[in-house]
């Protein structure tokens, strides 16, 4: 189903991606203590010998905050330098995804996350456009997002994905295409693996932080394009209510870029989206490098 590019980082050094393996007694696989990174990349469609990452820093430096939680110290700067490496081995021909993974690799028992070994790998797959631009419907999910009283939000933390993965599995089971999740307070946190922004009268909202979403780097990227093209953001709680009157609602993150929302259970959403649709060519155009003032979000690795 997936074509994994050849090579993995590994242990220290670079395997063929089949010879990548852990054993069934990794402590990470037990107790949901790993973190992960997502990242895009695209070969440079002007130079054949150059693959474009999008905002590498940014995503190396939320891996190394997220490893924080896991009592793992591991800098920006060295998962930054494995991933340069990583493409250089690949030299990936078309689209692709590169998953970093930090975890507690120890074999044995027992939670806890002092005095256990912990590890760090990076594989990637080919990856095209994962959605389609005519957009989703969503079901407001029966399970809440995780509250930070009890999850270290602030993390990309694997432990996260069991809330997304029964979001998201009751909303494919109950015939709608994505979830959305409220937080324990009842306010809109986001999708099951996307950021949401809502659009009324030609402002564009979408909730902050305290909303227990996660710090996704798509979400801060859509927040400073639409100032660049005045249209104001403002990070606020949203109602359940607003979702169904809203004008435009889309959702967005690394692997499905901006995604439109069509329908929100039983309420239809206006066709029209300019909003959305704007956001959505002005970002494509950034990842492929068509756009020349958002160069610095697009780090350059020359293959040759
Ligand atoms: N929320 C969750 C739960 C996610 O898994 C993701 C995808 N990483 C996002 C939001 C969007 O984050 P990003 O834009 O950094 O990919």
């Amino acid at each position: 189903m997936y074509n994994f590019l050849p090579f993995a980082f590994f242990e220290d050094k670079f395997v063929p991606f089949a010879e990548a393996k852990i054993s069934i007694a990794t402590h990470a696989l037990h107790y949901g203590t790993g973190a992960l990174g997502g990242l895009r990349g695209i070969p440079n469609p002007e130079n054949s010998n150059q693959i474009l990452l999008f905002r590498l820093d940014r995503h190396c430096q939320r891996l190394s905050t997220s490893a924080k939680f896991l009592h793992y110290d591991i800098s920006a700067e060295k998962i930054q330098s494995t991933i340069i490496d990583f493409v250089k081995k690949n030299r990936p021909s078309v689209s692709f995804y590169i998953r970093p993974f930090v975890y507690t690799s120890d074999l044995g028992i027992a939670p806890r996350l002092h005095n256990i070994q912990k590890d760090f790998f990076v594989y990637g797959l080919e990856l095209g456009e994962y959605s389609s631009p005519e957009g989703v419907t969503c079901r407001i999910s029966s399970w809440y997002r995780q509250n930070d009283v009890s999850f270290p939000l602030r993390g990309k933390i694997s432990a996260a994905y069991i809330t997304s993965s029964l979001a998201k599995t009751e909303a494919i089971e109950s015939g709608f295409d994505e979830a959305i999740l409220m937080n324990s307070q009842g306010k809109v946190s986001e999708a099951s693996g996307m950021n949401i922004f809502i659009v009324r009268n030609g402002q564009i909202f979408t909730p902050g932080f305290e909303q227990d979403i996660l710090e996704g780097i798509t979400r801060d990227s859509v927040m400073r394009i639409a100032g660049d093209l005045g249209v104001k953001v403002v990070e606020r709680p949203i109602d359940k209510s607003e979702l169904f009157i809203a004008d435009e609602v889309f959702l967005c993150g690394t692997a499905a870029k901006v995604l439109p929302v069509t329908r929100i259970e039983n309420f239809s959403l206006p066709e029209n989206r300019p909003i959305t649709e704007k956001l959505r060519e002005k970002f494509t155009a950034i990842t492929e490098n068509r756009d020349r003032n958002y160069q610095d979000w697009v780090f350059p690795i020359s293959i040759d």
